[in-house]
């Protein structure tokens, strides 16, 4: 049961086999085994993760189900919940409690589902392997050694080592997708504008989507489906966007079980030196699997894709210095003792509040938008960015959809890249430009390399998600990746039978 997928818990609870408030206990029962080692979530009220198991049997019992009735889902700490702190992993926001539910969060609770508790991140998801979190690093499942990937690490752990059945996360340049990939599960990066971003934490707004972290490609369907919608209060939401509508269309379109007539595009500039050579072997299998399934392999060019790294780092950096000037210690957040006067209290409330990775990128944004460097940075910056989504576009005029490694490697070292900045921005060099072009993106495990997972990215063009989730599904029926656990987490209830 703990390594379930939400849709087999779904059934159970169904066919009254389970309640809400077993399932519930029983991932709290892992939770208080296994988080100690594993520091995958910062936040837990298990009285209140029961009462709302409870309230969910009850409405159940009352009305029927709802689309994600008593369902456990964990939640990154960067979305606003009014129940318990949220702190995006960051001293500048410790025990900050958030005066409403980011939308998403409003969503998931209208369906039904029952919110576990706030996972660990990055410091304002800046990093790619959780370890510039304020509350502590957090430990990949398959070796507690290496680092989950990041920023959602925590939601991915989560998942991985089955602590929930699933997760939010957010992806600004491939929070979801990485760690989705070094942990072995599957993550889904919707098409900007799909989903409200009202109520998530801001790092860089033009970028910022909101995806579910899950152990099958169905699962991530069921919750993109409860949270995807107009909202009026982001005005980056978009209405009547195209696609799968109601919670049904969702699911039908992981019902595909073959690729036939589908031309999938490989592009040379994601297969090159530098890519960890077992991973490519596992790619590269992956893809002859989907060719037997009926797809056609298409050989495409990106050309742009060396540029996106260097055009991410002046775009997200920018946006988020803008985002982050609001933590001035007047309305909320950490304020230093005895200040001197107010320039005293905004830079030494900031200083003791901001760890040096976000110190680090507000510093280098508003560098690039400073009079005198705009036109040479930022500006440059979103003509790459503009090149990049049109390299996408040409791609899309002759295949359906675009396969690629998530990461050139699995997951590394805890401490190995912490003192080379440089080193881990490329950890994102194959999600990044989904980000920066809007796109969909979804990681899904195609094996292991070094003990560790693998993980396959496809690439849709906007709106597509139907394409993406029927292509994963076809390939996840075929394949028993997404099955494997973790051994040193399988025991059932949390290691005490
Ligand atoms: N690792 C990238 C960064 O540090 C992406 C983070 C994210 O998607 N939130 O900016």
């Amino acid at each position: 049961m703990p390594f379930s997928s939400l849709s087999h818990i779904q059934e159970r609870l169904n066919n009254a086999e389970t309640t809400a408030v077993e399932v519930a206990q029983l991932y709290l029962n892992r939770i208080a085994a296994y988080n100690d080692t594993l520091n995958a979530f910062v936040h837990i009220d298990s009285a209140h993760v029961l009462a709302q198991a409870e309230a969910s049997d009850k409405y159940r019992a009352e009305h029927g189900a709802r689309a994600l009735e008593g369902l456990p889902i964990a939640i990154k700490d960067i979305f606003c919940t009014q129940h318990g702190p949220t702190q995006c992993c960051s001293n500048i926001l410790k025990d900050f409690h958030a005066p409403y539910d980011a939308h998403v969060i409003t969503k998931l609770k209208e369906a039904g589902a029952v919110l576990v508790g706030k996972t660990n991140m990055d410091e304002f998801a800046m990093g790619s392997s959780n370890e510039t979190s304020a509350f502590g690093l957090c430990r990949n499942p398959w070796n507690t050694d290496c680092i989950p990937g990041g920023s959602s690490g925590g939601s991915a752990v989560a998942v991985a080592a089955a602590l929930t059945p699933a997760a939010l996360g957010t992806d600004t340049g491939g929070s979801i997708r990485q760690p989705a990939s070094l942990t072995g599960i599957t993550g889904l990066k919707p098409t900007y504008g799909r989903v409200s971003r009202r109520g998530i934490i801001a790092f860089a707004s033009s970028l910022d989507q909101a995806g579910p972290m899950t152990r099958t490609v169905k699962d991530a369907a069921m919750i993109t489906a409860a949270i995807a919608g107009h909202d009026s209060g982001d005005a980056t939401s978009v209405a009547d966007a195209p696609g799968p509508q109601s919670q049904a269309d969702w699911l039908a379109v992981c019902d595909q079980k073959d690729m036939k007539g589908m031309r999938i595009g490989v592009p040379k500039e994601y297969f090159v030196e530098g890519m960890d050579a077992d991973v490519r072997v596992q790619v590269e299998a992956a893809l002859k699997q989907c060719e037997a399934l009926g797809a056609e392999l298409v050989d495409i060019s990106l050309p742009n894709t060396n540029l996106a790294v260097a055009a991410y780092y002046v775009i997200a950096p920018s946006e988020a210095s803008a985002n982050l000037s609001r933590y001035d210690a007047v309305r909320f957040g950490h304020r230093c003792d005895n200040p001197e006067d107010l320039l005293d209290m905004y830079t030494r409330s900031r200083d003791e509040g901001f760890g040096s990775e976000v110190k680090r990128r507000i510093l280098t944004g508003a560098f690039a938008l400073s009079s005198g460097y705009y036109d040479a940075y930022y500006l440059k910056a979103q003509q790459v960015r503009t090149m990049i989504q049109q390299d996408f576009l040409t791609a899309f005029e002759s295949v359906d959809i675009i396969a690629t490694p998530t990461s050139p490697i699995t997951a590394f070292k805890l401490g190995e890249k912490t003192d080379d900045p440089l080193t881990m921005y490329l950890s994102d060099i194959y999600t990044i430009a989904v980000n920066l072009a809007g796109l969909p993106g979804l990681s899904q495990p195609c094996g292991f390399a070094h003990d560790l997972p693998v993980g396959l990215q496809w690439i849709a063009p906007a709106w597509r998600e139907d394409v993406l989730l029927g292509a994963a599904s076809a390939y996840e029926a075929t394949s028993h990746w997404y099955n494997k656990t973790p051994q040193a987490f399988d025991q059932p209830s949390g290691g005490e039978t």
